[in-house]
């Protein structure tokens, strides 16, 4: 039941946990590793900490579960989301899913780091599923030791703020919190393990469900439990397309189908690369989930991967993250397809994938450029030069189409307004010298055909220029400003990590007196470890 008053401590959250509750539990208690069969889950206490300290809170998300801000700056509530202290309602478990890791099944994997304590109902009647990253062991931990390392914290606790900022649709982040303890990890797989800091993020959604959820109860051909499994989650996440029947679960494959495209396609307008997208690694509610070895772009790429550990295959690349979301949604048809046993509408979810997202990237491609509306006679051709011409030289992405906003395109470009829009759009190149003439020459004729494209809508400059920057983020979790400010918070100085939580706030905003944060990648980042190369190790 929702409650009648906000909670007067964070010792008095309102659970509700319906997961637990409705789905059948592993019998064993203990936390050994296994393979768990017949569950959905496994009871598992989060390990405590010696000497926990909240780095960095979301005041945001804080505002979801109504905590105010002096509970959060409260010694309750680091133990809490340290996991050192349960509530009552609480009922922490790791839940059991497999997955296709880099195109292969890789059988059983599950909460290995992540612990959930159940979810809170507030007084609108929302609930919000609480779960802890990096609290322990669990069942599902394999050969790990189910911690994580403070520089993957800042990481996911920063991006998955700045990506809710931006629009994106995500897994929250409530708190931050370093743990006193260390960590050993082998960053690059190299033989060089260290002692690093560790932390806990406590990540906050509608639900953390994921394909690989159910596409471990099909492997394992344990049919009854996949429509229980699925007719909670049509219950719980997917109300509104009522009691489950084989239409119910066609119409909700097709919706999962849609919000998936709306994910990638909001990744791809703010250059962000996703860098693992195991099937484990897709939530069920289009929510981007995960936040490992990502990355943001800098100069315009769609070859690029942050991930080391993909370097060779590139399979999780910018520009092939849309191809990757369709072969998810193709397995986790094919995990579904006992339910429904029909093919047809299945691949006709998918067909819709492939539309809406062709559609969409149109409608954002001629938003980005602040058109109107996209005309398929001339828009096409447009942002297919300019995808090109964004790649003949080095040129930052983020910052291109926010100089390409300022340049007035009303007036004649004479020689003295092309003069001007050069210098407008020389601060996002990496490499100035690599313009060479045929470039410019190129450039100018786009820039002569936007302009005819742009009259042809009428729109004022100024209405042009705020349209572009609405769509268009300023501020972006450059891989290098995530990286100084790890390098801060190893330190124990965590002011960037919360002078950045404050900037990615207003990603469209101009913030004049934050312009440090919008500068393009220094030259010393460029092949630095965490800031354009990142592994699995976190
Ligand atoms: P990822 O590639 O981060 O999505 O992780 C794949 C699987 O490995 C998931 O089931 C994770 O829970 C698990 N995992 C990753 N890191 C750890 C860790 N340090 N301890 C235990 N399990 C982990
Ligand atoms: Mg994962």
């Amino acid at each position: 039941m929702p409650t009648s008053t906000p909670p007067a401590s964070v010792m008095d959250l309102n659970f509700d946990n319906r997961f637990s509750q409705e789905l059948p539990a592993d019998p064993e208690p203990s936390n050994a590793r296994r393979q768990v069969f017949d569950a959905c889950y496994s009871r598992v206490l989060p390990t405590p900490v010696k000497a926990p300290k909240t780095v960095a809170f979301a005041k945001e998300v804080a505002e979801l579960l109504e905590l105010s801000t002096a509970q959060c700056e409260s010694d309750d509530f680091t133990q809490v989301f340290a996991g050192n202290r349960l509530l009552d309602g609480m009922d922490s478990y790791a839940t059991c899913y497999g997955g296709h890791q880099f195109g292969h099944w890789a059988g059983q994997l599950g909460d290995g780091r992540a612990i959930n304590l159940g979810d809170v109902l507030n007084q609108k009647g929302e609930r919000w599923a609480l779960q802890l990253k990096g609290a322990g062991p669990t069942p599902y931990s394999r050969t790990a030791d189910g911690l994580a390392v403070l520089r993957s914290s800042v990481r996911e606790f920063l991006c998955s703020e700045a990506m809710h900022h931006l629009g994106v649709p995500t897994t929250r982040a409530l708190s931050l919190i370093s743990t006193g303890e260390s960590v050993i990890r082998d960053m690059f797989y190299n033989g060089n393990p260290k002692a690093e800091p560790g932390a806990v993020v406590c990540r906050v959604a509608p639900s953390f469900t994921r394909f690989g959820h159910f596409q471990i109860l099909t492997a394992r051909r344990n049919l009854d439990l996949l429509k229980q499994f699925t007719d909670y989650t049509l219950r719980t996440d997917f109300p509104h397309l009522g009691t489950p029947s084989i239409e119910t679960y066609c119409a909700w494959f097709e919706e999962v189908c849609q919000r998936t495209a709306t994910m990638v396609l909001h990744w791809q307008r703010v250059g962000f690369v996703h860098g693992v997208m195991n099937t484990d690694n897709m939530s069920i509610l289009g929510l981007t989930i995960d936040y490992g070895p990502y990355g943001w772009l800098e100069n315009y790429d769609p070859g690029w991967t942050p991930n080391t550990t993909d370097a060779s295959e590139r399979r999780y690349r910018f520009g092939n993250q849309a191809q990757i979301a369709y072969w998810n949604l193709g397995q986790l048809a094919n995990a579904i397809y006992p339910l429904i046993e029909l093919k047809e509408p299945l691949q006709a979810a998918l067909n819709g994938y492939t539309e809406s997202f062709e559609q969409g990237w149109q409608a954002m491609m001629a938003e980005k450029m602040g058109l109107k509306a996209f005309e398929p006679e001339t828009d096409e051709d447009l942002y297919a030069e300019l995808l090109i011409l964004l790649q003949l030289v080095e040129t930052d992405m983020t910052l291109f189409y926010r100089q390409l906003a300022k340049i007035d395109f009303t007036v004649p470009l004479d020689a003295l307004k092309t003069a001007e829009a050069h210098r407008l759009l020389g601060s996002a190149y990496y490499v100035p010298e690599q313009r060479n003439q045929d470039y410019l020459t190129r450039l100018e004729a786009w820039l002569k055909s936007y302009q005819h494209r742009l009259q042809k809508d009428g729109t004022t400059h100024l209405a042009k220029q705020s349209q572009m920057n609405a769509v268009n983020p300023k501020y972006v979790l450059r891989n290098y400003l995530a990286q100084l400010a790890i390098d801060k918070a190893e330190q124990e100085d965590f002011s960037m990590v919360n002078e950045l939580l404050e900037v990615l706030r207003h990603p469209y905003d101009e913030q004049p007196d934050k312009a440090f944060f919008a500068e393009k990648r220094p030259d010393w980042a460029r092949q630095r470890a965490g800031c354009s190369m990142l592994s699995c190790s976190s």
